[in-house]
């Protein structure tokens, strides 16, 4: 799935004081909500996202819940002091279409008596195919949602087995015709790669499955293995193998090929867009720009500072019931760490950094190893490059902290 989403796992052993500054002071109002929808019916092999698997969505409760964080917002007793004007709002998790049609209809109806947004908005839902249906589509659609990011992930049934998600590949194309038939256009397909090769899959059908379908926007996420995971508990026994890095590297080379061929724009490492169809939600986390986000595990950004509310479900609707704020901590970002991110987020995308004389002569061999380029005058990694991005940004911080 896309962006947005929060790891279970984040600043677990933080033992700095509960928002020891108080909720975040905006100075530029943030354009940007993310809400952490956290239900899923079970746990995917490879998922340590923060989540809660539920039989039945306590749709109520929930909705109760995030009420009581707008309101707590609202008297700036809580994470955002201010009533949001919003350019986009993205609902993720977890698995937001479990909510149903309605219970997403209440979501962001609950949402809009606290923050206002346009038609020309993006409003996005992630969802998994087995929940649209051509009734939550219509429904979703009637509710202002503009764009649905969905989790296909494969078409190969003994991968979605492997992975134990809980739709089959037939449900892919007919999530695509609901959502369609819908009125919803923009439409976001992901898939993962980089599978053990033990696992029946073939990547090239995939990659022209999901061409056939002609979604506006395509993400591509390699397989990693997090401990805590079914997949981690398999890889300790030694039940799956490692991945080798020539898979990676050939998955995500074809990848970039086969769609480039097909009109996306590779624009950032694990995103490809049709002209006009770049994610605007995801996009402002690579800008840098303030968002707010609210629900379990959700963390917001206010240019300088960071900050997140706890991650268990109950735990998280417990406070709001007693009237507390959910933050569980935050972090203060120095000089030091908005440069460095600048630099991450920068050779991520397509947008690229601009940079100093010396820096530019510091990349002079990334470029003979055709790594990177300079398009006008900022420096862009290349599918080679982004094979070795941590590396490279860590390499630049260090470079420019010389
Ligand atoms: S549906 Fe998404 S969030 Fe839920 S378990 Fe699977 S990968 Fe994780």
């Amino acid at each position: 799935m896309e962006g947005g989403k929060q790891r279970s796992d984040r600043h677990a052993s933080d033992a700095s004081p509960v928002n020891p500054l108080g909720p975040l002071t905006f100075c530029v109002p943030p354009r940007h909500l993310y809400v952490h929808v956290p239900f899923c019916a079970r746990r995917c092999s490879y998922c340590d996202f923060s989540i809660a698997v539920r039989r039945e969505v306590p749709v109520a409760d929930y909705i109760d819940g995030i009420r009581r964080e707008l309101e707590m917002c609202a008297l700036g007793q809580a994470n955002v002091a201010m009533r949001l004007e919003l350019d986009t709002l993205y609902l993720g998790g977890g698995t937001p279409s479990r909510l149903g049609g309605a219970g997403v209809a209440d979501l962001i109806s609950t949402i809009r008596s606290h923050a206002t947004w346009s038609d020309a908005a993006e409003v996005t839902i992630e969802a998994n195919p087995d929940d649209v249906t051509a009734e939550s589509a219509r429904a979703w659609r009637g509710a202002g949602v503009n764009r649905v990011s969905l989790g296909a992930q494969t078409f190969s049934p003994p991968a979605l087995a492997w992975m134990h998600r809980t739709h089959d590949a037939e449900q892919i194309g007919a999530a695509v015709t609901h959502l369609r038939e819908a009125g919803i256009a923009q439409l976001s397909l992901d898939l993962i790669f980089a599978l053990p090769p033990e696992v029946e899959r073939d990547w090239r059908d995939d990659l022209a499955r999901v061409l056939a379908l002609r979604p506006d926007h395509i993400s591509l996420y390699g397989l990693t293995v997090e401990p805590r995971t079914p997949l981690g508990h398999w890889r300790e026994r030694g039940e799956v193998s490692e991945t080798p890095d020539t898979r990676y590297e050939s998955d995500f080379l074809l990848a970039h090929d086969t769609l480039g061929a097909a009109g996306y724009e590779h624009y950032e490492v694990s995103n490809y867009a049709l002209p006009g169809a770049r994610a605007r939600h995801n996009s402002s986390y690579w800008q840098h720009v303030p968002y707010a986000a609210i629900g379990p595990a959700a963390h917001r950004f206010d240019g300088e500072r960071r900050s997140w509310n706890v991650g268990p479900y109950a735990e998280w609707l417990h406070k709001l019931r007693l009237g507390v704020d959910p933050t569980e901590s935050d972090e203060l970002l120095t000089p030091a760490d908005v440069e460095s991110e600048r630099t991450y987020i920068g050779l991520r995308t397509l947008d690229g950094l601009v940079l100093t004389e010396e820096l530019r002569l510091h990349t002079t061999r990334w470029r003979e190893e055709g790594w990177a380029t300079i398009v006008d005058g900022r420096l862009r990694l290349t599918p080679l490059g982004w094979l070795r991005l941590d590396a490279l940004a860590v390499d630049l911080t260090h470079a420019g902290s010389r």
